[in-house]
């Protein structure tokens, strides 16, 4: 039987720590793509369940040498796959205390510091991402739950004033509400569009302008389009391929003096509050009814962690608020179960706190700035090299390259292949990891930086993989 050992778990931690710190210490120089293949992951993994219990450093150790080759280097500066940010240091070492503490982070009773430090990331976040200081919050897994999170709230405002009591009356029968939003609309609006019963079917997908933008007109010609009829319009602050942000000085206004409620997907875009170079970018945005963003891309939280904002926290607590007998609910604290989809739930404040902490605002700022100057040396230094293009320019940290078939009479099919097939050679060289997008029915290799890890070098060498790929 497995009972309490002081020597068993401090031996399991000190070598938890020993691998994760060799780990780390490979992360410049091991392939940043996985080496191992699936059928061979499969082979290490799939034995059945023991009947005996095993020795802590025995399997810690059985583990680190089985995911080996199966891991990403994501946790280092040379991946610009996807959007994905690293763990800061303190950050890292704060998520390792938070299961050494265990707390449930879903009532204050339950977790006091927990739920005090979560109060305070909210004040911070708000502060450094330029959101009201009156707007409700909640800690969740990532952007795809804060837009839950933002859009239940939405989905119980537009219906209130519709005369509609959503959480009492439900979906069926209500009065049919739509979402409005671009063509730079990222998939997870989509899901929680499906999850919240509202029904794709009933969201519109406006064309954006040739910079990715909404154009106002295009905006106000929808809305008035069934005018009355219970709206939410979603924006983006940065989308996933360009990077591209909409108007919102003219967009905001436009929808809510129309009744919609403007929700922004900020995942990357609302980090760029922390630049002053970049926060133009973000003007009019405050002015929006909710906003989700990410703490595991750009401000380099472990996974998972993602923030949900609501300008009428009224709203934002009709669609989460719990209440049970058995619970103990605070008076006069936060108790988080009331803004979050969560019941039971991790600490997930204590590692936003130290991520900002670590940081500071001088430390964020340079961070934000320093991941867009790196994407725009990759686009361009890789852009320059013979038929490659740059389809997007990283104003932020976001942008695309494709790759030109240079054969005489190759097609756009000629091109997408070929844009395939350097990006997989660059990724094979085990030097720079990129993931690819079809943008404007073009294939494309997207440039994404997010990792505080990210350094020159690591640009050069980049830059040096794409050389060699086109090469070969
Ligand atoms: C990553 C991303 C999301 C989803 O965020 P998760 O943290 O993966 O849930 C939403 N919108 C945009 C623009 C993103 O880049």
């Amino acid at each position: 039987m497995l009972t309490h050992d002081p020597t068993r778990q401090q031996l399991a931690l000190e070598r938890a720590t020993e691998l994760a710190l060799a780990f780390l210490e490979s992360l410049d120089t091991a392939p940043v793509c996985a080496t191992a293949s699936l059928a061979e992951l499969r082979r290490r993994f799939a034995h059945p369940l023991p009947d005996e219990s095993a020795d802590p450093v025995a399997i810690i150790e059985q583990l680190s040498r089985d995911v080996a080759g199966g891991l990403l280097g994501s946790a280092g500066g040379r991946f610009y796959g996807w959007v994905i940010g690293a763990g800061l240091p303190a950050a890292l070492a704060t998520d390792w205390l938070t299961s050494a503490w265990d707390q449930n982070a879903g009532l204050y009773a339950c977790g006091p510091a927990a739920a005090v430090v979560e109060e305070v990331c909210g004040g911070w976040l708000k502060d450094v991402l330029g959101l009201p200081a009156h707007a409700s919050f909640a800690l969740v897994t990532g952007c795809q739950m804060a837009h839950v999170t933002c859009l239940a709230a939405a989905r119980h405002a537009v219906l209130a004033r519709a005369g509609w009591d959503v959480n009492r009356d439900g979906l069926a029968g209500a009065p049919p509400v739509r979402v409005l939003t671009s063509s730079e609309v990222h998939g997870t609006t989509t899901r929680a569009v499906k999850l919240l019963g509202i029904g794709t079917a009933n969201m519109v997908v406006l064309p954006s302008d040739p910079s990715s933008r909404l154009a106002p007109t295009v905006l106000n010609e929808a809305l008035s389009h069934e005018a009355g009829k219970p709206t939410i319009v979603v924006l983006q602050a940065g989308d996933v391929n360009c990077g591209a942000f909409n108007p919102f000085p003219e967009l905001v206004p436009l929808a809510q003096e129309a009744g919609a409620w403007v929700h922004i997907d900020g995942a990357m875009g609302l980090w760029c509050n922390a630049s002053p170079e970049l926060r133009h970018l973000l003007a009019g945005a405050e002015a929006a009814d909710s906003w989700a963003t990410d703490g595991h891309k750009w401000l380099n939280v472990p996974y998972d962690c993602g923030y949900a904002f609501v300008a009428r926290p009224e709203h934002h607590r009709a669609g989460m608020e719990h209440r049970a007998s058995y619970l103990v609910h605070a008076d006069d604290a936060r108790d988080e179960l009331d803004w979050t989809p969560e019941h039971s739930r991790r600490a997930r404040g204590f590692a936003t706190w130290a991520a900002l902490r670590e940081l500071g605002r001088s430390g964020l700022s340079d961070l934000v700035a320093r991941c867009c100057r790196y994407a725009h040396d990759i686009a361009i230094r890789i852009g320059s090299l013979p038929n490659v293009r740059v389809m997007c320019v990283p104003q932020i940290n976001q942008g695309l390259v494709r790759f030109y078939d240079a054969r005489p009479g190759a097609t756009e099919e000629d091109h997408d292949r070929r844009t395939d097939a350097v990006m997989a050679a660059i990724n094979a060289s085990g030097e720079a990891f990129f993931t690819g997008t079809t943008w404007r029915g073009m294939r494309c290799m997207r440039v994404s930086v997010s990792s505080w890890r990210t350094t020159a070098s690591d640009v050069d060498r980049a830059v040096a993989a794409a050389e060699r790929a086109l090469e070969g």
